[in-house]
């Protein structure tokens, strides 16, 4: 083993346990934060896109195809970096104490245009640099070296901010820094002699991750989250793929490396792509299953092991190599395609994981720290954060990948049951708001209906309403309430709800006894009493918010059918249990309507 991989292979494991520890001080209520900001943090390909991009290709057969897929893969990078680091930043500007919410607004704008101006001069600056000083090799390796030292620190500085949503912001603009630090001393790289593509790359990915992340809806990070995993595995993907086609001191070792990033790469691009078109209800979100599924799957697998076995024992440029890229993009396929749309999170977890583990693999191809760095850190974050989520919804991360799980026909046959199952009381908007006028303290439990519904700016005017009456308002927020983590805290930290009012489930379960009313809007499975005491229970041993322990409880949803479980909910039958049945923005408003009126 060469010094160097042996030193890469200590920083890896290093930044691994590095990452756990960090991860797991990061609250539920920045889970979802957690997820875009390593996302941002993965983009940290770009660095080995740059060199593979500008790299000089004179005498390489094929050379002009390394300097496309280099281009290719810094554009990938660079909607990756600016669209993940702009979104997250939204979304930590909104997680306010009510004391900060007071404070004046936000220099959000001028501090981006600001950074925008300094990061356009200094690359500039770099590049000019560069071309005057073309024989000053040294100073350029060591603005490389430093700019890769300083810049891992503002990484593990940055998510350690993640650890308080008072710094968590803060955090993430140095890991911003961070990323543009390691960028610019790249650009020294002596390796790098052509900056034309580069240039183009980093325009067209700034535009295209500027409106990305400027743009899109809070409700849409899941989404957004996938589709950016597929273009930084996609870029891992492509510089590998460069670096085969260049095919220079293949060692054993290498080689190992160069068919993990590909081959990595290669099914997170996919799979990726799979999981954001089906939470963006462009592919059915049911899981897709058929005959023979996991026997193709496996097949598949075994194949593309077996030619990377190949080429590694050979240490031949066989075409077989593109063979196996291609049985690992088919792999990406199928296996997301018969996993369902709920369960999405926990798969774009899983593959921010692969993501960063492609991204490693792609720091030891070309023996760049950084990405040893970064992609251990990534992987370990991605990996954590999706057995908490199967931890909260008390299943094994194999049920998830091969479950099958919230099959819409167990809804139907779910719904029937509880058809017979007993009585379910009613209850008016008018009668709603006057047990409302009286109660003197309420726990509102959001769920994957008040996303649905878009209630949340509804659920906080009425919030509001109640602490004007004189009444006690509390959040309860379950660690897998709705589809992400932390769902419901982003929503409802776009609605203005200041998040010293959220609480999380241990700490507000106890509190469930005094409340008058436990208002739930659009939860379900993350309330049904059935996991506490139904052994035969798909939800049993799930920790759940106990409003069962609640004076009175009021539940908004449209019908009596089930949710992501497919289980009835023993809850709505509960003596003290009222169903405000319609949509849950509707039913809230004319409830604020009601209200307003006894006044
Ligand atoms: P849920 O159990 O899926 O229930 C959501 C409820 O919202 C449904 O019963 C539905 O009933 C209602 N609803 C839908 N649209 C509505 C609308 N427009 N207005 C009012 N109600 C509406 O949701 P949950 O209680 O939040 O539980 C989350 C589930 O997702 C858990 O089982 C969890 O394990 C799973 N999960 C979560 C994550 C995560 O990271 N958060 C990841 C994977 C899986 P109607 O159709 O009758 O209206």
């Amino acid at each position: 083993m060469t010094t160097e991989l042996e030193i890469g292979l200590y920083i890896f494991m290093l930044a691994g346990f590095l990452g756990y520890h960090l991860i797991t001080r990061v609250p539920p209520l920045l889970h979802t934060p957690l997820m875009s900001a390593t996302n941002a943090i993965a983009a940290i390909s770009l660095v080995g896109s740059l060199v593979v991009c500008g790299s000089d290709y004179s005498n390489v057969r094929y050379g002009w195809i390394c300097a496309t897929l280099g281009f290719l893969a810094v554009t990938c990078s660079t909607t990756n970096a600016v669209g993940g680091f702009l979104i997250t930043d939204r979304m930590l500007g909104m997680f306010r104490t009510s004391a900060e919410k007071r404070e004046t607004g936000s220099n959000f704008r001028w501090g981006l245009i600001a950074v925008g101006v300094v990061s356009l001069a200094a690359i500039v600056y770099a590049i000019v640099w560069k071309r005057r000083h073309a024989g000053h090799a040294g100073v350029g390796a060591h603005a490389l070296q430093f700019s890769y030292i300083i810049s891992a620190a503002m990484f593990i500085l940055g998510l350690k901010g993640l650890s308080s949503p008072k710094w968590a912001r803060r955090g993430m603009q140095l890991a911003a820094c961070g990323m543009l630090l390691a960028v610019l001393g790249t650009l020294f790289d002596e390796k790098i002699v052509s900056f034309t593509l580069i240039i183009i790359g980093f325009v067209v990915g700034s535009i295209v991750g500027g409106g990305m992340g400027l743009q899109i809806p809070m409700t849409a990070v899941p989404q957004r989250t996938a589709l950016s995993h597929s273009l930084g595995a996609l870029a891992a993907c492509l510089v590998g793929i460069a670096e085969f086609v260049r095919y220079e001191d293949m060692h054993a070792p290498r080689l190992v490396a160069l068919d993990f990033e590909v081959i990595v790469g290669a099914l997170t691009f996919t799979g990726s792509l799979i999981a954001a078109a089906k939470l963006q209800e462009l592919l059915p979100g049911r899981p897709i299953t058929y005959k023979g599924q996991n026997f193709l799957s496996i097949v598949v697998l075994a194949i593309v092991a077996t030619i990377g076995v190949y080429l590694v024992v050979s240490q031949r440029a066989s075409p077989l190599f593109y063979l196996m890229v291609f049985l690992a993009l088919v792999f990406g396929l199928l296996l997301v395609v018969p996993i369902g749309a709920a369960d999405m999170p926990t798969v774009i977890a899983l593959l921010n994981s692969y993501g960063g583990l492609a991204d490693a693999s792609m720091g030891f191809v070309l023996m760049n720290k950084i990405q040893i760095i970064t992609g251990s850190l990534d992987g370990t974050s991605g990996f954590l954060l999706a057995l908490l989520m199967c931890r909260a919804m008390n299943r094994s991360a194999a049920n998830v990948l091969f479950g099958a799980f919230g099959k819409v026909e167990s809804e139907d046959e779910a719904a029937k049951a509880a058809a017979a199952k007993g009585t379910v009381r009613s209850i008016s908007h008018e009668e709603a708001a006057v047990l409302f006028e009286n109660a003197r303290s309420v726990i509102i439990v959001p769920g994957y209906g008040m996303a649905v519904a878009q209630a949340q700016h509804a659920v906080a005017e009425l919030a509001d309403i109640l602490r004007e009456q004189g009444a006690d308002v509390k959040y309860a927020i379950h660690p897998v309430a709705g589809r992400m983590p932390g769902h419901m805290n982003v929503l409802l930290a776009e609605a203005n709800v200041p998040y010293d009012q959220l609480h999380e489930m241990e700490e507000v379960n106890p509190s469930f006894p005094e409340a008058d009313i436990a208002l739930v809007v659009g939860a379900n499975d993350v309330t049904n009493p059935a996991a506490k005491s139904n052994k035969a229970s798909p939800l049993y041993g799930m920790p759940i918010l106990e409003v069962d322990r609640a004076k009175s409880i009021i539940v908004l949803k449209r019908s009596m059918r089930p949710g992501f479980a497919g289980v009835d909910n023993d809850l709505y039958y509960n003596e003290k249990c009222m169903m405000l049945f319609g949509d849950a923005k509707q039913s809230i408003t004319k409830l604020i309507g009601e209200m307003k009126a006894l006044i």
